[in-house]
This record gives structure tokens, sequence and C-alpha cells, in this order.
């Protein structure tokens, strides 16, 4: 038979559990035709390439990324961080600043709560010392902010207006009347406001520049987890991954999704993933997937648990409960569609097993809806086995598995959620010996020098959970030590089957991607380094030489 490509003398990681290891591959029409060892190439014709010994992989897949976020945040200022240690020096450096820069539509700072010193900041002191302009102030993440009055006009938000979700995305209010500071979904819309604005250059551009880092990365596969309240932006976006997909120039496949953030825009979410279902169907762009908002973050506390925070004794809430999950997972059912959940803290994962159980058990045999919960920073410990009793796929993001607060972190979780759950976060090793099915990500909202999009790094901080003087990221950001549980790292054949297979798996395309294996798309990515055996410590600084998407040379 002739081949396209003819490859020798490589160490192929295959992540094909049947074959893990092979030495040779055959490439014909974008596909492999042969994996195994030198021995079975006599039978194609062709030019054959000796790669002296150099490691092969499957093509990457990040399966929690945010593809469109990241074109909102690359036209959106963050704003000017405010590093002060009371509420009147944090107002000072503020008014500041306004009266030096005149003239601004809008002022954006970012600064977290501890610059207040248990103070409260209200839209009336904002107004004092911004009463023409708009003002912002970002918090915790990008998961809460503060605004003037000017802000709260322009978006018609009022003293009437309801809450997205009591107790989880709100308009704070004292005494009935609002006081600017707002939570999650409340607050996003009026950051990302002049979005909407963004014209199909500016859209090119960004995207074309996420393209590019992620195949320099090998990251040939992702799941893009959306932009919450922005759903008309995704749909921009996917409808631009749709025109190079049909020209050809998509060297990465791209399944989308719509987002739920609200309980009152349940049906309007169904028949927006419907519809993206019907219109998002290339080879390489496609929308199978509802994606829903169940809590929040640690930080601001946000994140819904089972028990509560210590040092606030709340609990958070989660947006839906499982009766709701329930009626949504029979519609994703009926329609044969899947789902995606962001689940931070215990019971927001709680309440989606809760759900799938119901689901299963009312539907028996026609369930089959693929359901994933990502994040996972905290798990109530009898849930940990349900993951792989109910077939729920867990997705870590790893580079957050030094603790991600850089310093000590283990001083510094106690604080919300007391000492016992801040040494047992991130619980993948666990997770993936009970027998689920673990997948990485970086989910990464801002596109910056992609730095935390490296698969690399994820790999890394996987296999050591802590980031030290050797790892390729921020000094600030340096942890002293290992995050505990040192029990839940893993090893680099995980780390490589959940970047592969796995991911391919939660996608769904496990047929056609995922592992080296005849008959799968030809996507693979060649290393001068041996990544089985180069150390964990600055690991983070491998990147492949080649990579191959559909057979072709595409980086
Ligand atoms: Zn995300």
């Amino acid at each position: 038979m002739k081949a396209d490509q003819i490859i020798k003398n490589a160490k192929i990681f295959t992540a094909d559990q049947c074959n893990p290891q092979a030495t040779a591959f055959v490439v014909k029409d974008g596909k492999f035709v042969y994996v195994g060892n030198e021995a079975g190439l006599s039978a194609y014709e062709g030019e054959v390439t000796d790669l002296g010994g150099k490691f092969v992989m499957p093509g990457i897949i990040d399966s929690h990324v945010h593809i469109t976020t990241g074109v909102g945040f690359e036209y959106t200022d963050l704003g000017v961080p405010v590093m002060c240690s009371t509420k009147k020096e944090s107002l000072d450096f503020m008014a500041d600043y306004i009266q030096k820069n005149p003239g601004l539509k809008r002022y954006r700072f970012m600064m977290e709560r501890t610059c207040l010193a248990g103070e409260e900041l209200t839209k009336e002191e904002l107004d004092a010392i911004c009463p023409d302009a708009e003002m912002l102030v970002l918090e915790g993440e990008v998961h809460s902010n503060w605004v003037n009055s000017k802000i709260l006009e322009a978006h018609g938000i009022t003293d009437e207006t309801p809450d997205p979700v009591p107790e989880l995305a709100y308009f704070v209010r004292k005494d009935g009347h609002l006081t600017g500071n707002s939570y999650e979904t409340a607050s996003w819309p009026m950051l990302f406001d002049s979005v909407n604005e963004l014209t199909d250059e500016q859209i090119s551009t960004a995207v074309l520049r996420w393209l590019d880092s992620s195949i320099k990365y090998g990251v040939n596969g992702v799941f893009d987890a959306g932009f919450p309240e922005h759903n008309q932006m995704n749909e921009r976006i996917y409808k631009y991954l749709q025109v190079l997909d049909k020209q050809g120039k998509l060297p990465v496949y791209v399944d989308g999704c719509y987002v739920l953030t609200q309980p009152r825009k349940i049906s309007e979410a169904l028949e927006g993933v419907k519809r993206l279902n019907k219109e998002f169907n290339t080879e390489h762009m496609k929308v199978h997937t509802l994606k829903i908002f169940m809590d929040g973050t640690l930080k601001i506390e946000t994140a819904a648990m089972v028990t509560p925070y210590v040092d606030t004794g709340v609990k958070g809430a989660t947006a839906f409960n499982a009766e709701q999950m329930v009626e949504i997972l029979k519609e994703l059912n009926d329609a044969g569609l899947d789902l995606h959940v962001h689940t931070v803290g215990e019971a927001a994962s709680r309440v989606v097993l809760d759900g799938v159980e119901l689901a299963k058990k009312e539907l028996g045999d026609k369930y089959h809806v693929k359901v994933t919960c990502a994040h996972l920073w905290v798990q109530d410990d009898a849930d940990l086995d349900r993951f792989a009793k109910l077939g729920v796929t867990a997705n870590f993001t790893p580079w957050w598995h030094s603790g991600n607060v850089g310093g000590n972190p283990i001083e510094y979780w106690p604080t919300f959620i007391g000492e016992q759950r801040a040494r047992s976060m991130f619980r993948c090793k666990t997770m993936w010996d009970s027998g689920a099915l673990v997948t990485w990500s970086s989910d990464e909202v801002f596109y910056g020098d992609f730095q935390n999009w490296s698969p690399y790094l994820a790999m890394e901080i996987g296999m050591t959970r802590w980031i030290s003087k050797n790892t390729r990221f921020d000094e600030s950001s340096r942890t002293v030590a290992a995050f505990p549980p040192e029990s839940e790292r893993m090893c680099i054949e995980e780390m490589l089957i959940g970047y592969t297979i796995n991911g391919a798996k939660q996608l769904g395309i496990e047929a056609k991607k995922g592992s080296i294996v005849v008959g799968k798309d030809a996507d693979y990515l060649v290393f001068d380094k041996d990544l089985l055996t180069a150390e964990q410590e600055g690991f983070s600084y491998n990147k492949p030489t080649e990579v191959y998407f559909g057979g072709k040379k595409v980086n």
C-alpha cells in the first residue's frame, strides 16, 4: 500500500491500553493505518522517516478552556491594581488616579477585599470620587465587583431588580438598597459590557493568537467552557471557527457549549443548545453540550459547601437543585446532548451526582447523557466513589494543585475551610483509583502570554503539587513546598492519559481521536525529550518540536 508517512525508530506512547508502546506507524489520508514495530512496515511504500528514538504521543486534548471568555478579556482592561491596607487608603489611591487621568469613560481598578480591612465599600463612596464617569472595581478572581451609580443606571439595575440566584449570584443590598457590590453572574454583564461592540476583525485577531499558541503546545482538541452571560459572543466566535474549518484552516478540534447560569433561563438554554447543536457540526467545530455554573469560587465563599466555611459559618448555595438537574438531564437525554458543570465546592458536585442518580433511576437503560464535573476543589468523602459508580467524568485543572495562591497555601486555605479540608483538596488520584474517568484542563480565561494554558505546566504541578524555582511560572506564584496531600500526586503516564484518550472520551470523540490507534486521526506530537523519563521539576519547559493534525504538520 502507498503511504503518506512512514515513521520508524520512535518511542511511541500510544495512550492505547491494548498496545501501550510502539516504535513505528504509517499514516494514509490523515489516519493511522498501521501502528506497531518496524517488521510490519514492509507492506507500505513511501518515504521512511527515522525519528532516532524520539518520543511521540497523541495530540493533547484540553478538556476545559475558555477560548471565548479569552476573546472578551483580550479587549477588557482588568484595571489598575489597588494594593492598600485600609479602605481610606484604597479610596484615596483610586481618587488620585482618577484626578491624574481625567476624561475617561470608565475607570477600572482591581482589588482584593482585604484592602478594605473588614469595612464595606458603597456606590455612594465611589460616586463621591467618580461622579461624572463610570467606575468598576474588580474582585475575587473576576467573580465579584463594586460599581458606581452610573454603571447601575446604564444597566437598568435598581433596588427592585431580582437576583439571578439568591445567595450565589446577587446584588448586595443594605436595608433594601443596592450597595453597588455584586457577585458572580450578577456582576459579569457589567464587567464585559463592551464586548458586544467588538468587530469581526478584533475577534479574528484574538482567536488566531489563541490558535497559534494552542498549536505550539500541541493542544489539538479542546472543550470550550464558554463565556457566561455572553452566549451571543460564544456563537460569534464559533461561527468564525466554523468558517476557518470550512476553509481547512482549523488545526484544533473545538467542542463548544451553550452556557446556563440561572434557573429562570433553563428552557431558553435548552433551546439554545439544541439550536447550536444543529448549526455547528463541521468536522472540527461542534456543539453538543450544555454548560452550567453550579457555584462560584472559594476565595469569596460563593463555592457551595456541605460543611460551612469556618470563618463565616455560611455554606454558599448551588444555582440549581437535584430536581432541576433531573429536568435538565431528561431534556438533554431526549436531544442526545451532554452536560458540563462548574463545580468547585462539595455541595455543587453533590447536587450533580444526585441529579444523575435520580435521572438514571428514572430512565434506566435509556439514559446516555455524558456528564462532567469540572474544577472539584473540595469533595465530601461520601461522594468520592460516586463518580465512578454513576459514570460522571471528573475534570481537574492540575496547575492549581500547588494550592494556587503562591507562598504557603497550607496556611491560607484553613482560614476559609478549616485544617482538615485544606489538607484534602484536589483529590484527583483518589478519584482516578476509584475507576472514575479523570480528565485534565487549563481552565484559563485570559490569553496574555498563554503561560497557564501550557499542558506541560499542568503536568508538572499535577505530578509535584508545587511551583518550585525550576517551574516555568511567575516568581510571585512560587510555593514553599508540596501542597498536601502528597498521595494525590499523579505519575506521568496518568497525566498523559488524562490529557489524551480520557479527554477524547469526555468530548465523545474517542472513536476518532485521543490515541495512536489504527483508524484514528493522525494527530500526534514529536518531542526531543522523552516525557516518560523527563525530570518532574522543570517539566513545564517541555514543548513538542513537531505537531501533526490529521497527518499534516501544523507548527
Ligand atoms: Zn472554566
